[in-house]
């Protein structure tokens, strides 16, 4: 874990209206998540009985779920789309053929501590191990995250400065926005300082799950940077996005706002619920950017979709929206120029 600290750097106390609409502040969130299955499946209303396959809290990626994120859960629904996402079950430990630890062999990517370098002109920085909550369809699961973080003199970022092709540097993880602010700003201040780098990416999901985390002195230090800014959320599901989530991310909108999701069986795999998440996110402000066919990861296997299946809700879903909402259907594939796009080829 991030220490947390407190990001009080206003000199004047904030106005108490403020403070009354802001509520808890992500960083109390993030220390209050639920880590217990029992206490999630007491706070949607279900029995353990209730959920169809064994539920098996994992020791290596344990369950972790903010509450601003299980507010938006149905009540007694153990097929809710969001439940779904972030409960730990038996079928994890299922072996799987094909399912590895590290199958888009990012191991091989890593070109200095906490940097991956797989497309042209664009650089990753892992910026950070953790995550506000844990996706079970994560691909990173697995990754050795202890091994790669920034130090804090981000001594790696020195292999940017060096690497003039760099035009974009993606901030990813974990999650970049697990950082405080204060740290975000120094790491922001080293990148933007670099005369070759045109834009600044930040992927993430803790917006998703605390969406207190859209504090404004997040967005002024991205408004502050020299360099065109990219956020780009994650967002899987249509009912993540209520009106409170829609509204904290409207200080995010002076950017270029893109949403990834992952195609994920159970929770998103019909076209009315993609039709319905590209019609939110517009909403909100975000344009669809990828859907995802899902990386074949050890514990991750009940979630696929079959590559036909995938192509066939795609053509529904293009036959629905306008050109600009449908989300381009992409798979990483390990040692390729670029994320591939998924096409029907029989
Ligand atoms: C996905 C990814 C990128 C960015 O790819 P885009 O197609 O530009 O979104 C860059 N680096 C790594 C290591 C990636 O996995
Ligand atoms: S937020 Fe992203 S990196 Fe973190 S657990 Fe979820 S999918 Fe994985």
């Amino acid at each position: 874990m991030i220490p947390v600290k407190s990001t009080s750097t206003t000199e004047a106390e904030p106005a108490r209206s403020q403070l009354l609409r802001e509520g808890r502040s992500w960083q109390r969130e993030l220390l209050e998540a639920v880590t217990d299955v029992d206490e999630l499946l007491r706070l949607v209303a279900l029995d353990p009985s209730d959920i169809r396959t064994a539920v098996e809290p994992s020791a290596d990626f344990p369950l972790r779920v903010p509450r601003p994120y299980i507010a938006r859960m149905g009540r007694g629904d153990p097929d809710d789309p969001l439940l779904r996402q972030v409960l730990p079950t038996s079928r994890e430990t299922e072996p799987a053929i094909g399912y590895g630890f590290d199958p888009l062999g990012e191991a091989a990517a890593v070109v200095d501590a906490g940097i991956l370098r797989k497309y042209d002109g664009r650089a990753l920085v892992i910026a950070t191990g953790s995550c506000a909550v844990h996706c079970r369809y994560c691909f990173r699961r697995h990754f050795p995250y202890a091994d790669h973080r920034q130090d804090r003199r981000f001594e790696s970022i020195a292999a940017l400065r060096r690497d003039s092709t760099i035009r974009e540097v993606i901030l990813s993880g974990g999650d970049p926005l697990m950082l405080t602010d204060a740290h975000l700003a120094r790491l922001l201040a080293e990148l933007g300082s670099i005369d070759h780098v045109a834009r600044i990416r930040i992927h993430t999901r803790v917006p998703v799950v605390i969406p207190q985390r859209v504090t404004p002195a997040l967005t002024e230090t991205l408004a502050n940077l020299p360099q065109r800014v990219v956020v780009v959320l994650h967002f899987n599901h249509p009912n993540e996005i209520d009106r409170d989530c829609a509204t904290s991310l409207t200080g995010l909108r002076r950017f270029t706002l893109l949403n990834q999701s992952v195609l994920l069986r159970g929770v998103n795999d019909d076209a009315h619920t993609l039709v319905e998440l590209s019609e939110r996110l517009f909403g909100a402000g975000l344009l669809p950017y990828y859907l995802h066919m899902p990386d074949a990861v050890a514990g991750t296997a009940h979630f696929d979709v079959s590559q036909r299946r995938a192509v066939a809700l795609h053509r529904q879903i293009q036959a629905r929206l306008p050109g600009y909402l449908v989300p381009r259907l992409v798979r990483e594939v390990p040692g390729g120029n670029a994320k591939e796009l998924v096409i029907d080829d029989g």
